[in-house]
């Protein structure tokens, strides 16, 4: 590399092929008598060679060096971000997916609850209300026999007395009717403890993945 020196300015006859070591400018050998006296001197195109070279060193390092360096960690940064949004977005879909998985199981139970209730209902409600009726027709019958004895003592004259008697004879009387509480609704419900820590068990939970990042 070859620098060419202009005239100076201050003294056009006489090229600048010095530096001030002091002012880092180009001047001229006059120069150095008068405004730069003192200043301390080199000669330029040293001065420019080796500035020269030593700025094409840093453009070869950033172009060779840092630049392709910088843009595979660039890329590795892209990829460990996209990753990231990757890993979270599948654990959102999957808490997703187990969550609308309970709530499926929860219905199911419910639905298959509520059916077998219901076989047992409608033989329970039935034999109540059967035993019910039972025991409205037979309170139905001893109030009409206890009208008629009453009605049946009614008279002080013997004769008619007697012939009322005649009237309404006595009634073998029914024994009352045993009730069967106990055996028509043989169920109760045995209550599950529902327990968050439980649910969460089936659930999942978030771990922090120290090792498997390693790998
Ligand atoms: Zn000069
Ligand atoms: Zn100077």
């Amino acid at each position: 590399m070859r620098f060419l020196s202009n005239p100076c300015k201050l003294h056009p006859t006489n090229k600048m092929v010095l530096c001030c070591k002091k002012c880092q400018k180009a001047i001229c050998a006059i120069c150095t008598t008068k405004e730069h006296e003192g200043h301390g001197f080199l000669d330029i195109e040293e001065v420019c060679t080796e500035k020269f070279r030593a700025r094409f060193e840093d453009i070869r390092n950033i172009r060779d060096n840092v630049l392709p360096q910088s843009r595979v960690n660039l890329a590795e940064s892209q990829r460990i971000t996209k990753k990231t949004k990757d890993n979270i977005g599948d654990m959102k879909r999957i808490m997703m997916e187990k969550a609308t998985r309970l709530k499926e199981l929860v219905d199911t139970i419910l639905t298959e609850s509520l059916q077998e209730l219901q076989t047992y209902e409608v033989p329970a409600v039935s034999g109540a209300e059967n035993q019910e009726e039972k025991m409205v027709g037979y309170v139905s019958r001893m109030e009409n026999v206890l009208e008629q004895y009453k009605t049946s003592i009614s008279s002080e004259n013997s004769e008619k007395f007697l012939s009322d008697m005649k009237k309404t004879p006595t009634v073998i009387l029914d024994p009352i009717p045993a009730l069967a509480t106990a055996n028509l609704s043989p169920f109760t419900f045995s209550e599950g403890e529902l327990r968050k820590a439980d649910i969460r068990k089936q659930f999942g939970s978030l771990q922090k993945s120290t090792e498997r990042e390693k790998s």
